[in-house]
Order: C-alpha cells, then sequence, then structure tokens
C-alpha cells in the first residue's frame, strides 16, 4: 500500500503528461514493477480467510471479480482456488501486462479475464459479480466510497471481501497519526469501518488482521532489495526498460529519490507502530 497509488485515479493520459504527481507514480509503478505483490498481503492467510467460509455459500461457478489487482496477487489465488473466472481490474497498463504473463506462467489465463480501467467507473449491471475480492486498493476511491460504488453490482447475499487500512486502537501513538493524517485522512478504525460498511448496505460477516509479519515477508522486503538494485544517479535507474522509457514520462533522479523516502519513510513508521495499524480485512455480505 503506498499513498500515492491515491493519486492513480488519473486517467492514463494525465499519467503521459509531465507533472510532478506523474513522474511520481511513473516512479512508483517502476519501483513496483516486478514485485508479485503492490501492497501488504499474503497467499496463505488470503487462504486462510476462504476456508472460513462455507464453500456451499458459492454459486457454481461463483462470478468473481479482483479490483485493484495489481500484477494479480488475488486475482490468480482466487482462479486457482475456485476454478473459476475472475475479473481482474487495475488502471495501471504495467501491472496488467504482468498479470498476463503471471496468468501464462501458472497455465491460468483461460481463467482470468483482465480488464484495463477504472475501478469507479466500471457500471457493470446490477447483481452480475458473486464475490468482489479487493486487497490494499479501496482506499483509492475511499472505503464507504468503494463499498457503495459496488453494492448493486453485487448478487443478492454476494460477498465482498476487503482489505482495507485501518486503526486497531482509539488511541494510536502521536507520529502514526500525524503520519496518516497526511497519507491517508479517512483512514478508520476498525468499528468506523464495519460502520461505514453497515451504512454502504452490507453486514458484516467478520474481520481479520493481516499479521505485521506478512507486511515484510511478502511486501516490504522485495521492495526493499528492488530499491537497493537501483542506481537513482544512473541515466537510465531502472535498466533496460527501454519499451518503457518511450511509454512514460522520462523519470528524474529527484523524483525517485523523493518516492524511495517515502517508502523507507512508510516501513520506518511501521516497524514502530504496527501495534496500532495495519490491514484489516472486511468479510462483508450484501444485506
Ligand atoms: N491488489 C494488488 C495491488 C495493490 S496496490 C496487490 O495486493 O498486489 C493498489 C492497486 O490499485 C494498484 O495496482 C493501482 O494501479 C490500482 N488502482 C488505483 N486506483 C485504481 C482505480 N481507480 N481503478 C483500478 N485500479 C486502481
Amino acid at each position: 500500500m503506498r499513498l500515492t497509488w491515491y493519486l492513480t485515479e488519473k486517467t492514463h493520459a494525465e499519467l503521459m503528461s509531465q507533472t510532478p504527481e506523474a513522474e511520481s507514480i511513473a516512479a512508483l509503478v517502476e519501483l513496483h514493477r516486478g514485485l508479485e505483490r503492490k501492497g501488504p498481503g499474503d497467499p496463505d492467510y488470503s487462504r486462510y480467510i476462504l476456508s472460513t467460509l462455507n464453500p456451499a455459500l458459492w454459486p457454481s461457478p461463483p462470478r468473481i471479480a479482483d479490483m485493484g489487482c495489481g500484477s494479480g496477487a488475488g486475482a490468480l489465488l482466487l482462479a486457482q482456488h475456485f476454478q473459476s473466472r475472475v475479473r481482474a481490474v487495475d488502471l495501471s497498463s504495467v501491472f496488467m501486462d504482468e498479470l498476463k504473463v503471471r496468468a501464462q506462467q501458472k497455465g491460468l489465463e483461460h481463467l482470468i479475464v483482465p480488464i484495463l480501467g477504472d475501478m469507479a467507473q466500471l457500471n457493470w449491471p446490477a447483481r452480475s459479480v458473486d464475490l468482489i475480492w479487493s486487497e490494499g486498493a479501496a482506499y483509492n476511491l475511499g472505503f464507504e466510497q468503494f463499498l457503495l460504488t459496488w453494492r448493486s453490482p453485487l448478487a443478492n447475499h454476494g460477498w465482498a471481501i476487503i482489505s482495507e487500512l485501518s486503526w486497531f486502537t482509539e488511541h494510536p501513538p502521536e507520529r502514526a497519526i500525524a503520519y496518516w493524517q497526511m497519507a491517508y485522512p479517512a483512514m478508520g478504525h476498525e468499528s468506523e469501518n464495519c460502520q461505514r460498511a453497515q451504512r454502504a448496505g452490507y453486514r458484516v460477516h467478520a474481520t481479520h488482521r493481516l499479521p505485521s509479519l506478512a507486511w515484510w515477508n511478502h511486501y516490504y522486503e522485495p521492495l526493499r532489495e528492488r530499491v537497493q538494485s537501483i542506481d537513482v544517479t544512473s541515466p537510465n535507474p531502472f535498466n533496460n526498460q527501454s519499451d518503457n522509457l518511450l511509454n512514460h514520462p522520462s523519470i528524474s533522479p529527484s523524483a525517485i529519490q523523493l518516492v524511495i523516502h517515502e517508502l523507507e519513510a512508510e516501513m520506518a513508521l511501521f516497524e514502530q507502530c504496527s501495534d496500532s495499524y495495519g490491514y484489516t480485512f472486511y468479510v462483508l455480505q450484501a444485506s
């Protein structure tokens, strides 16, 4: 999860422009290129959550969508788990291309329907999805807005399993409050998010906190390695990404350094304050 994904609601055309914002998104995308996950999560933990739900709940085959799928961490797991088609939606063409390659490598391409687009603008028909899954991406619309947007396309008694950055305690450390007030001001306490879900037309079936170790093992550590492999002073810091350099605005060393600095600040905060916030999976059912 990165605060700057917050900005990726921009259209592709805007991303092509040479604003500092576009540059920092391009740098962020490049820093995440090749990583399996673009935000915290853990395949074993996802499987555990799915195992808590009675298989008899699902129609056969269930109609599944992964919103803000990145390169498919959730979508591929769901396709494998349900042996069912998964519509995988993301705004980034770089991540979509990675998803297609990974689906092929896993022999799952027949089950993955890649959709390059804005999850706020899809207008899918009412009751056309049985399970909406989204990890580390709903906040791009705001948790409640995301749930409202996807309530109508959800089938009667359909499920939404959404991970959302949440406060675990009523009194988090000041530095955590200061950081997240800037990075994600709408971040809610778990109880507040449950209320938001109910207001948006869902019953809260369960909540599960992603263990903090999963952040390190599956996201921050691979990201740190990637960051360390980059020579910011090089004219082509991301190495043999020539096609990318043609497609993206050029990314200045200072923009890369700024994004790396932000990522390091986020990791340092999590190192000290992971008791007070983290990702909670909200297992919700359309009510
Ligand atoms: N679920 C993935 C990616 C999480 S990062 C994983 O866990 O690895 C958040 C993702 O949301 C990014 O891939 C970003 O491109 C995508 N995103 C951000 N805003 C979006 C929007 N409005 N519509 C679709 N995808 C969006």
